[in-house]
């Protein structure tokens, strides 16, 4: 019984469904915001998705302001030039909506906007996010418009460190969004790549969790839950980005992984991190490419588990027939098999895959693997990536 200790966080307000979006308002006056800054991306700022929101701003009478200047991987510049936006129109809170992204980042400008320190000094490493002035943190609405990366319930944005080229997360409690509007209907014009891409990121971060050691029984029930829902409804929404139910489905995964994650990640994230850093790629497809390299490095560890879950999501021939069913899924989304089918022109010597693996295993997420991620693993993981050796 010694060992049935833990810390548990569950998240926020959900105001889950079709449709729901019109209740952003209401969500608004539930947190308090008067003059919410509307955050997403450039790509989405030009889609009928943000006319429509921002038309239920102004028939509701609000004063709002948009802050699209978001890139994929957001940096400290966005951050930055988010910050005086909100400063500037005076605003009370931040609509944050989008993909993990525009999530990020309007999280971000909402805490960052009232500290004193750099935004680095609330890495999320020991008691660090104890720095922040915790009142000073301006509310958040999130409403995700991809289903992958679960920020929107999430206390965490990631930030890549430009010098570096490392995603550094940035962590506290209250950078979780007071409400959450997980609407599918605003997943559906997303395009088969992102489907795919963020899809698997929601199945990472639900595996991974689940594989992670340490005792959080929550966490591993909705992971495993999350799981079923992945296979039964990615191919569906990738087919078919109008299939309502399907997109439904993959919202409440993407959710479900990210409330699952607190329990911690493992070596697809802490190899994927450094290539998002130094490459741009988008995160769960690069999540994608590792899955099956990075299961096969911890099957000793992890098989009876996976055999239990394989069983729950209906998958017959155990550990083997999980791992089969992975590279089905992964070729039904025409993921990458290898690192060199994802970015092009990819030529990395030994001292680039030298830099990638030391820069994985003092990932944060590496502690989560299994198996301890030393460097001479991740060196292998990372050329089995790129061989396609499973
Ligand atoms: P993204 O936010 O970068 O968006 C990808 C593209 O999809 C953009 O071009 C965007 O315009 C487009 N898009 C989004 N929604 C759309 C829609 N409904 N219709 C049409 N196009 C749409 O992608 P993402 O995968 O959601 O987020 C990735 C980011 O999230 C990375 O920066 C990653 O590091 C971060 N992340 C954060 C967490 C966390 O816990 N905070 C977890 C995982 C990943």
């Amino acid at each position: 019984m010694s060992k049935l200790v833990s810390k548990w966080n569950y998240p926020t307000t959900i105001r889950f469904g079709a449709g729901r979006i019109s209740e952003l308002p209401d969500a608004l006056a539930a947190t308090g915001i008067k003059r919410p800054l509307f955050v997403t991306d450039p790509g989405l700022a030009k889609l009928p998705v943000v006319a429509s929101t921002l038309k239920i701003l102004d028939d509701a009478k609000i004063p709002y302001g948009v802050f699209s200047d978001v890139r994929p991987n957001p940096v400290e510049s966005n951050l930055t030039a988010g910050i005086a936006v909100f400063k500037k129109g005076k605003h009370d809170g931040v609509i944050a909506f989008g993909g993990g992204s525009a999530l990020d980042l309007g999280k971000l400008i909402a805490f960052q906007a009232g500290q004193t320190r750099p935004v680095w000094d609330f890495e999320d490493i020991g008691d660090w996010w104890t720095r922040a002035d915790s009142n000073a943190i301006a509310p958040i609405v999130a409403v995700p418009t991809t289903a992958g990366t679960g920020s929107e319930v999430g206390r965490a944005s990631v930030l890549t460190h430009e010098a570096t080229h490392t995603k550094k997360v940035i962590f506290h409690p209250k950078i979780l969004p007071a409400i959450v509007i997980a609407d599918p209907a605003l997943s559906v014009g997303m395009p088969q790549f992102i489907t795919a891409g963020t899809g698997m990121d929601a199945l990472a971060h639900c595996l991974e969790a689940y594989c992670a050691p340490g005792y959080h029984p929550m966490a591993d029930g909705i992971a495993v839950e999350g799981v079923r829902l992945v296979f039964e409804n990615l191919p569906k929404a990738y087919a078919n980005g109008k299939d309502l139910t399907a997109r439904a489905h993959m919202m409440s995964a993407a959710a479900m992984g990210a409330t699952a994650f607190q329990k911690g990640l493992g070596a697809i994230h802490s190899l994927s991190h450094p290539i998002g850093g130094l490459y741009d790629t988008h995160h769960g497809m690069t999540n994608a490419v590792f899955m099956p390299y990075v299961l096969a490095f911890n099957r000793d560890v992890i098989e009876g588990k996976i055999e239990r879950l394989a069983a729950y999501c209906g998958i017959k021939g155990g550990f083997d027939g999980f791992a089969k069913a992975i590279t089905k899924l992964r070729k039904e989304l025409k993921v990458p098999h290898t690192l060199g089918g994802l970015i092009k022109d990819l030529d990395m010597d030994k001292k680039r895959k030298g830099l990638i693996a030391d820069m994985a295993i003092v990932d944060p997420t590496a502690g989560g693997n299994p198996v301890k991620l030393t460097k001479k693993a991740a060196l292998s993981l990372l050329e089995n990536s790129l061989s396609g050796t499973v």
